[in-house]
């Protein structure tokens, strides 16, 4: 069965958001562990996590796919940035403790011209200082488009991000592939799907792709841009998307919805249409 569901509110906690999922027919989601901008996040309340826990446990839900903010930068040059990027990194895992076995997804950061070999370094740096053995949460380094100083463009520099975290800490760290960022830089997973994770499976290795954010994207192949497009609306299509949730080697993963929509209808819309070609 394909696992799949959308980026939901956290404004009426926990539980609602399962219900939410329910609503939709997803099984699976996504929601922000604080305000995307940044800022602070409220304390979890620990009865509503519990109530959405056995919701999912009830419903057979596949694993959460957090996602920190796409402010936190644990790359910036700005060293105020980055120290904030790794105390709010902090507080978002003991969020995802409470919610044991779940993933929390992150956008790796942006290296602000110190180059991508110095982004690498302090992104590993950051990670090496927050993980700890036996957390209960895998944390999840997102495939980037490339636009601006996106560490994370390439499966190498992926690779090279999970090299550097110590051994026993890098169980701990996978991959989420969002397919409008691969596509915007320069993966062709419309033409060439079957090369495209060969090339991930030799770079990274597939046993560490955890996840996928489903999304076409509005502008064209290796354009560097990063605009989320609804799915079969633009430039990858939905042949491209049948073949993506077919593919053996994505089968089982929680596969995310980011799409742009107005109201969760339009994400139940899709859930339905991607469920109906995987059956
Ligand atoms: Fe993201
Ligand atoms: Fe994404
Ligand atoms: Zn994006």
């Amino acid at each position: 069965m394909l696992h799949i569901g959308c980026h939901l509110s956290t404004s009426s906690g926990f539980l609602h958001m399962g219900e939410d999922a329910l609503s939709i027919n997803a099984d699976t989601f996504a929601f922000f562990t604080r305000n995307p901008r940044g800022g602070r996040s409220k304390e979890a309340d620990l009865q509503d996590v519990r109530a959405l826990i056995d919701l999912m446990d009830n419903h057979h839900f596949a694993k959460l796919v957090a996602h920190a903010p796409y402010t936190m930068n644990l790359c910036s040059n700005k060293p105020e940035t980055s120290s904030f990027a790794i105390e709010s990194f902090a507080k978002d895992i003991q969020t995802m403790e409470l919610l044991p076995g779940n993933y929390l997804n992150f956008h790796p950061g942006c290296h602000m011209n110190q180059g991508a070999e110095t982004g690498i370094s302090m992104i590993v740096e950051a990670l090496n200082s927050l993980l700890f053995e036996g957390m209960q949460t895998t944390i999840l380094l997102e495939t980037m488009a490339g636009k601006g100083t996106e560490v994370g463009r390439s499966f190498e520099e992926l690779a090279a991000i999970r090299a550097g975290i110590r051994q026993e800490l890098q169980p701990y760290v996978g991959i989420c592939l969002d397919t409008c960022h691969v596509f915007d830089s320069g993966y062709d997973i419309v033409n060439n799907l079957d090369g495209v994770l060969e090339e991930f499976d030799r770079i990274i290795g597939l046993e560490h792709l955890h996840a996928i954010h489903i999304n076409d994207s509005k502008n064209p192949f290796a354009s560097h841009k990063d605009r989320h497009e609804k799915i079969g609306k633009g430039s990858i299509g939905l042949a491209a998307f049948e073949r993506i949730v077919t593919h053996p080697a994505l089968r089982g993963l929680p596969f995310i919805l980011e799409t742009p929509q107005d109201d969760l209808s339009g994400w139940g819309k899709e859930i339905e249409l991607l469920r109906s070609v995987e059956n």
